[in-house]
């Protein structure tokens, strides 16, 4: 059986690939969402997860298998099967006399994947810098300096140019978050870590400019990759906790505590 102390992390390019092929427990771990899954119904649910996430479709949106047929062009078989992913991870619900409705967002959901996401991932963090090779070590360095160049790219980018190149960050701030993570041992762990990511990718897709918030979070990842390769557990821990403090706190700003806000939010976003 393996050893989970001795797993090691694989993370190239853009990738998020999981810490190892063969997970020893629990559900299939850090899935790329970059990657086309091999099912059908694997691969419509990420077409509908990135449709929800970027907010193409939007919060308590009526998703009826017969439009989503025309949009996707896939039967209703793997369209059902994509659907019950998504709700399982809490993008889509399943409400009375509706059907399918893209989830709501809310201030309070906000806070709370926010606080829980620290949670674990300090957790992780901690446990990688405890557990983590040379593999891990390169994967984290790899992934700092592809989301550096994100970074530049991002600053001063307009117009359809922005769109791109946050997708871009999007993609390398989520490996680089689980690269610090990789290492930590737990499949569970980097199972949460997926879903926890997707929910507040789409609230920072809503109420960020990410121009204004990219130079001080780059400095901010540049300090944790720097603590987690020296193996100072307590600093590390320390400046990621600080990292989620700030996020937190940047989105609340644009948050009130209603619903109502984070669209007004979105609707600042379009405007600019
Ligand atoms: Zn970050």
């Amino acid at each position: 059986m393996t050893n989970p102390r001795r797993m090691r992390a694989v993370v190239s390019a853009d990738s998020i690939a999981p810490a190892t092929p063969a997970l020893p427990w629990g559900p299939k771990a850090g899935v790329a969402r970059d990657v086309a899954p091999r099912t059908l119904a694997g691969q419509t649910a990420q077409r509908l997860r990135e449709d929800i996430i970027r907010n193409r479709l939007e919060p308590g949106e009526r998703l009826t298998i017969q439009k989503l047929v025309q949009r996707y062009g896939v039967g209703t078989s793997p369209l059902r099967e994509a659907l019950f992913q998504l709700a399982s991870d809490g993008l889509v619900r399943v409400e009375d006399h509706k059907g399918f409705v893209v989830a709501a967002l809310s201030a309070g959901e906000m806070e709370d994947v926010s606080s829980l996401r620290a949670y674990l991932e300090i957790n992780a963090l901690r446990r990688s810098i405890e557990q983590g090779g040379e593999e891990w070590e390169a994967a984290v360095l790899t992934a700092a300096h592809r989301l550096a160049k994100a970074d530049a790219r991002l600053v001063g980018a307009k117009g359809g140019d922005l769109l791109a190149v946050t997708d871009e960050w999007e993609t390398r701030h989520r490996a680089f978050h689980y690269a610090l993570c990789s290492a930590c041992g737990s499949p569970w762990l980097l199972h949460f870590f997926d879903a926890l990511y997707d929910q507040l990718e789409r609230y920072r897709r809503r109420l960020w400019r990410y121009e204004d918030r990219v130079v001080d979070a780059g400095n901010e990842h540049e300090q944790i990759k720097d603590a987690a390769l020296a193996r100072k557990g307590d600093a590390a821990v320390r400046l990621l906790s600080e990292h989620f403090r700030r996020q937190a706190v940047s989105a609340t700003a644009l948050a009130s505590p209603a619903v109502g806000d984070a669209d007004a939010g979105a609707a600042a976003r379009r405007r600019r």
